[in-house]
């Protein structure tokens, strides 16, 4: 769903460059850490300090093309081209933007489809300024970074994690292109660093958040999920205390997660979406393989940080899951599990042929006090959160309509 500053008359489509000539064939240095790099390297009879060389040009100085890695010597660079390698990033190959500042990108991966297309995937930046960058332009660069005085204090990455989702959630855009194909590690931790190099972000100073709620499931794409937050923690000098990774409830993800030490560990959200197994069964068949129950006894397994909350989703769906009674039933369900949790309401975004209804902005305001008075937390995402939903699936569309006028 396009929100008012999304629609075509208020927004800009950007086209950038698209696929280089030799994609497909070439072997990607991106999504590798500094270990891994050191290794494929010593095959090439370099000590294991030129690891570190090249996870430094990649990581921190953001370089796309294996000949600007100054760093490395010029044969040394040639005789990796020749073998095939290259820095691999995904790249933005076109951008929609809207007046708030939001932009939404479709990002081209490293790996080609077996038709030899490149698939592409949806990443979002919504950058939440003081409120007088509204409708302000901004200059770009010939590599499209950003050059202008920042006009956000902190801003959000919404980030895919596979192509499609098998999870097959009722209300959801995303479950109707099943699940295509996972991304690798450098695919989901190459999305936010093109994002961070095209907005000129300075990692460790700007607030930048992540979230993992784009496209897919990222727990049921655990190892290269976890390998790219692992990128991005100790390569790239991200924060995972500014990570957050939503998963639908698949019990086996959130145990293993439970395991990971706390310096690589995003904080947890859960899509509850219901108040009881009922309707959660109904919205979301994965419910039937793992209830509320075996859900909240996995997130109780998590060891928080001091002050950590665990965030519960809530889609409210007109008519079916934002009653009064059903507002009493998840505050009662929340309050039992025990856990130190705030709730993030999300009035739903409908999309072709999914017959739910949206609440009226009444109802979603009763439920959130509902909520409050039962001494559960919440909070309504606003209409710019919303462009992170209305991301699953739609992006294409969007820029497919564009293409034809
Ligand atoms: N697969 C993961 C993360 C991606 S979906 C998950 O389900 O948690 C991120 C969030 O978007 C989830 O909380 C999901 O319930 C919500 N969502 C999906 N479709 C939506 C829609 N049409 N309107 C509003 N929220 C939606
Ligand atoms: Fe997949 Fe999340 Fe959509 Fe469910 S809500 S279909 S888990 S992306």
């Amino acid at each position: 769903m396009l929100t008012p500053a999304m629609t075509r008359e208020t927004s800009q489509l950007v086209h950038l460059d698209s696929t280089s000539p030799e994609a497909g064939s070439r072997k990607p240095f991106f999504g590798l850490d500094a270990t891994a790099l050191s290794t494929h390297l010593a095959d090439f009879g370099e000590p294991e300090w030129r690891g570190r060389q090249l996870a430094e040009a990649i990581y921190h100085q953001w370089i796309t093309e294996l000949d600007a890695v100054t760093t490395l010597p010029k044969p040394l660079r040639a005789r990796l081209r020749e073998a095939g390698w290259e820095v691999g990033r995904p790249r933005i190959v076109q951008i929609f933007r809207s007046l708030d500042g939001t932009e939404r990108y479709l990002v081209e991966c490293q790996e080609r489809n077996s038709d030899a297309t490149p698939e592409t995937i949806e990443t979002v930046w919504m950058p939440e300024g003081d409120g007088g960058e509204a409708g302000e332009d901004f200059d770009f660069d010939e590599d499209g970074r950003r050059q202008a005085q920042k006009v956000w204090s902190r801003a959000t990455i919404c980030v895919s994690s596979q192509v499609g989702c098998a999870v097959n959630c009722r209300f959801c855009l995303t479950a109707k292109l099943g699940l295509q194909r996972n991304l690798t590690a450098g695919e989901i931790a190459g999305q936010v660093v093109a994002v961070l190099d095209r907005q000129g972000v300075e990692v460790g100073r700007d607030r930048v958040n992540l979230v993992f709620m784009g496209m897919g499931e990222p727990f049921l794409n655990y190892a290269n999920f976890m390998g790219a937050v692992r990128l991005l923690v100790h390569e790239v000098g991200l924060s995972p205390q500014r990570m957050t990774v939503s998963t639908s409830g698949i019990v086996p993800g959130i145990e293993t997660f439970a395991l990971e030490p706390a310096e690589a560990r995003p904080k947890l959200a859960i899509s509850l979406n219901a108040p009881n197994d009922t309707i959660r069964g109904e919205v979301m068949p994965i419910n039937r393989k793992w209830p509320m129950e075996a859900v909240l006894d996995a997130v109780r397994k998590v060891r928080l940080r001091p002050r950590e909350h665990i965030t519960f989703e809530y889609v409210l769906l007109g008519g079916v899951t934002d009653l009064p009674e059903h507002a009493r039933e998840a505050a009662r369900l929340i309050r039992r599990s025990g856990l130190p949790a705030k709730v993030n309401l999300i009035a739903w975004n409908p999309g072709p042929g999914i017959p739910y209804t949206m609440p009226s902005p009444e109802v979603v305001e009763s439920f959130r006090a509902t909520l409050v008075a039962e001494g559960i937390p919440a909070y309504l995402r606003q209409p710019r959160g919303r462009d992170i939903y209305a991301a699953c699936g739609q992006l294409k569309r969007t820029v497919e309509g564009a293409h034809q006028n």
